[in-house]
């Protein structure tokens, strides 16, 4: 082979190269994952257009600044702390990060951060490969809510209050933390339904457990138990105190009318209180205060009912 042959070749490698390498940045430039590259003190080089949409800045407004100013607050220190130790240590950080765009708004995003290093292992930059994934984020979060809720009046289902129910009660035998179990049901349901129709019964009691909702503390627990029965639990409270509120409620419908149509429907219910304190802490258990609860729904029932009954 001539020298000349040899030089044309080196020209022909150093081509390829160059035409990949455009290819490459071609792909870069049309990826929908977000790309960033940082010198090794962490402040931007390069971001791809991808991640110039999902954040709202561009290129030339962040280049040399450091990616934090895209901290949403959110993730704790320690995991910042970690991925610098992660990446500083010649490693892949991978992890989920909540940051905040130029607007001030909040996306969740799958991040994947590696070291770059030169041909003697010295770090020379940072890579970071991240793919938006706040609509998986939110779908994620409504499933669990839909699982956890009762669709026709939003407050939670049987058997999220049932949970509860049990972490309340362990933590009622550890720590002796108070709480009391109300179960409601409404008076007459079925004349409702007989005389106004199912659709109207639905509309009852969907007001009805907005009516609860509005009158339950934040740490307190409101689930639909049943056809017209609900539950409340009342934590830290004992049975005067749930009795007081649930009093209230109960005078405050007793002078209320629904309106469905030019309809006005009255309704009124009745509720049996336990207390946790009542039942020996080898007795306790969802069964037997669940039990005492709904033995003095019966006997409010029995009194003639719109009666509340705690002993
Ligand atoms: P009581 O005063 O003894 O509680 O009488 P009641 O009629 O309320 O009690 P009962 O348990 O006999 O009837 C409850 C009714 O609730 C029967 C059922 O048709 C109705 N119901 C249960 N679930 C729903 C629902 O999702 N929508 C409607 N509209 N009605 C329901
Ligand atoms: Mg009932
Ligand atoms: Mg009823």
């Amino acid at each position: 082979m001539n020298k000349k042959h040899l030089i044309d070749n080196e020209n022909t490698k150093n081509k390829v190269n160059e035409d990949l390498a455009q290819i490459i940045l071609a792909g870069i430039e049309q990826t929908a994952v977000s790309i960033m590259i940082t010198d090794v003190d962490g402040n931007l080089q390069y971001v791809n257009p991808a991640f110039e949409k999902a954040t709202g800045y561009s290129l030339e407004e962040i280049r040399g600044k450091n990616p934090r100013i895209l901290k949403s607050g959110w993730i704790p220190a320690e995991v910042f702390k970690d991925m610098w130790k992660t990446i500083t240590s010649g490693k892949t950080w991978y992890g989920e990060l909540i940051n905040k765009r130029k607007d001030g708004s909040i996306y969740y995003e799958e991040a994947r951060i590696s070291p770059i290093m030169d041909k003697d292992g010295n770090i020379t930059n940072y890579l970071g490969i991240k793919q938006d994934i706040s609509k998986r984020k939110y779908l994620e979060e409504k499933l669990k809510q839909t699982s956890i809720r009762d669709p026709l009046t939003n407050v939670y289902n049987r058997g999220y209050v049932f949970e509860r129910l049990y972490q309340h009660i362990e933590l009622y035998k550890r720590k002796k933390n108070n709480f009391s179990l109300a179960i409601i049901d409404i008076d007459y349901f079925k004349q409702i339904n007989d005389t106004y129709g199912h659709q109207v019964g639905d509309f009852i009691l969907k007001e009805f457990a907005e009516i609860l909702t509005c009158r339950i503390r934040a740490y307190d627990t409101l689930g639909r138990y049943g056809g017209e029965e609900f539950v409340i639990l009342y934590h830290n409270a004992d049975k005067e105190t749930a009795l007081k509120v649930l009093e209230r409620t109960m005078k405050n419908l007793n002078d209320y009318s629904f309106k469905y149509g030019d309809q006005e429907i009255n309704i009124s219910f009745s509720c049996g209180i336990a207390h946790a304190m009542e039942l020996d802490d080898d007795k306790i258990s969802v069964e037997s205060i669940v039990e005492l609860a709904d033995q003095r729904l019966y006997k409010a029932k029995e009194m003639g009912r719109n009666n509340i009954v705690i002993a």
